[in-house]
């Protein structure tokens, strides 16, 4: 353990109790300004506080931390729930968006914690490096993903939490901390998937390998009988693959084949694909939407970064008129939780934009979805109808209670709080780290307070 972290652990902790979706509205403006209020990216979530900082230098950001008893750290606001909000001031870093170190003989980058996924990734590819894997778009921040271990695709590949093998924090009483996966393993496996609960993360490290090249293609019309006889090969027929159903008609709608092409190799895509047929064209995962904010598909070779998103960096994904749920089973009753949710295709079907099928690697980081289990996870893309979609949650979280479901952090969710830390083993080691890195509760917000000490 570094010095400075021993000084940091080791005091009390207290709460507060409230909702955590007591922000949930229809659509406004994605910015806040005196007669707009500060939203989210989807724009159903108001934040409760229009005071905001940003700091442009770490000895600024300290100062800040020192001066204030309660705020939190905003992202790249791309949660649908609460857990980046503050009744008191919220504090942005997206000023703080420099590379700080490619250390090439070790495979590592160090970055300032406001840069994307968009902004990190040419300069990696540039410098011949990648990540190992991509959320389904560049836009989000590197900091806001990895605190609530947001994912991509693929059986072998960890979510991006997984890539983090170190972190600079500025903590409660504005002291710098840093945990590193080699010197502090510890709290270090507590330390990635914080939630927001730890200090204000100012610097990640991520582990990167050499930058390779990809294909995408997308099938189209599998059947679902296929889905329940083949999951396993299915999902493992290429580096990262992704299912998207409506949940009628018996079928997955698209799958989407992301394969890596290893030098010198040639890849052709099969015409048959259990059943399902090669698409002709480039497709949005809604089929009835334009594809050209998509990423390049019909097998075209490109950078690992311009195939791994589901989405090009230079767009906007979609209007943004969405709300998000994802739920994560263990990959071994994947095809039972599927058929599970099939059951609900009455209620769902009318609320849903799309569902997305992704695998996970099994991980160590103690509040990640994926701890110790190799996990399906279950995606809803919602109609912006909150009332609607909230008694629609209940339903698939009681189909999926059998296997142990967890919820994504960062998209909506009506698990009870006591269901919710039962599902995560390490949850009261969390809450003793939380309490020792932040012992006023600087760092806590209703979201945490509802969710974790409920
Ligand atoms: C269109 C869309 C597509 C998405 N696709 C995917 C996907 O493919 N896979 C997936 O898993 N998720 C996906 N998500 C969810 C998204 O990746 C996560 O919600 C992620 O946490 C968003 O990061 P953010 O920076 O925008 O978070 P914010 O909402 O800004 O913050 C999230 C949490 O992190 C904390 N935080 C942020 N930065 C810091 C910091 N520097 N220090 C301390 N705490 C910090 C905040 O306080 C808050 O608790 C998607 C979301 C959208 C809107």
């Amino acid at each position: 353990m570094n010095q400075s972290r021993r000084q940091f652990i080791g005091q009390g902790a207290t709460m507060v109790g409230a909702s955590a979706m007591s922000g949930m509205i229809g659509r406004m403006a994605p910015s806040g300004t005196q007669d707009q209020p500060l939203v989210n990216w989807a724009g159903n979530y108001r934040y409760s506080t229009q005071r905001i900082t940003s700091p442009t230098s770490l000895p600024q950001l300290q100062e800040f931390v020192r001066k204030h008893e309660r705020f939190k750290v905003l992202g790249t606001r791309h949660c649908f729930n609460g857990i980046a909000d503050s009744a008191d001031h919220l504090l942005s870093i997206r000023e703080l968006k420099q590379v700080v170190e490619l250390d090439r003989a070790s495979r590592k980058v160090t970055i300032e914690s406001g840069m994307s996924y968009g902004q990190l990734s040419p300069y990696l590819d540039q410098q011949g490096f990648a990540l190992h894997n991509l959320a389904s778009l560049p836009h989000i921040a590197v900091a806001g993903a990895c605190a609530t271990a947001t994912h991509g695709s693929g059986p072998k590949n960890g979510n991006l939490s997984t890539a983090v093998s170190a972190l600079e924090v500025v903590s409660a009483n504005g002291d710098v901390l840093t945990f590193a996966r080699h010197r502090d393993l510890d709290v270090f496996q507590g330390a990635v998937v914080h939630l927001g609960a730890i200090g204000v993360v100012t610097k990640v490290t991520l582990d990167l390998q050499p930058a390779f090249t990809m294909r995408q293609d997308v099938y189209l019309d599998l059947p679902m009988t296929q889905v329940r006889e083949h999951f396993d090969e299915i999902v493992s027929v290429g580096y990262s693959v992704s299912l998207f159903t409506d949940w009628q008609k018996g079928r997955i709608n698209e799958i989407w084949v992301k394969r890596r092409i290893e030098k010198d190799a040639t890849l052709t895509a099969s015409k048959d694909f259990y059943g399902a047929r090669p698409a002709t064209t480039n497709v949005h995962p809604i089929m009835e939407l334009s594809a050209e904010n998509c990423t390049e598909q019909m097998g075209v070779p490109g950078p690992w970064y311009e195939r791994l998103p589901h989405f090009r960096m230079g767009f906007t994904p979609s209007s943004g008129k969405e709300l998000q749920s994802e739920y994560f089973v263990p990959r071994k009753n994947a095809v039972d939780a599927i058929i599970a949710v099939e059951r609900l295709r009455d209620h769902v079907s009318p609320h849903l934009m799309i569902t997305e099928l992704r695998t996970i690697a099994a991980d160590e980081l103690w509040m990640s979805p994926c701890y110790k289990r190799p996990t399906l996870a279950i995606h809803f893309t919602w109609k912006q109808d909150w009332e609607s979609v909230r008694k629609v949650l209940p339903m698939i979280e009681r189909e999926l209670t059998p296997f142990e479901v967890r919820p994504h952090w960062g998209k909506l969710f009506t698990i009870p709080s006591a269901q919710l830390q039962q599902r995560y083993e390490k949850c009261a080691e969390f809450k003793r780290f939380v309490a020792q890195c932040d012992p006023h509760g600087k760092f806590r917000n209703e979201f945490l307070s509802a969710n974790l000490y409920g």
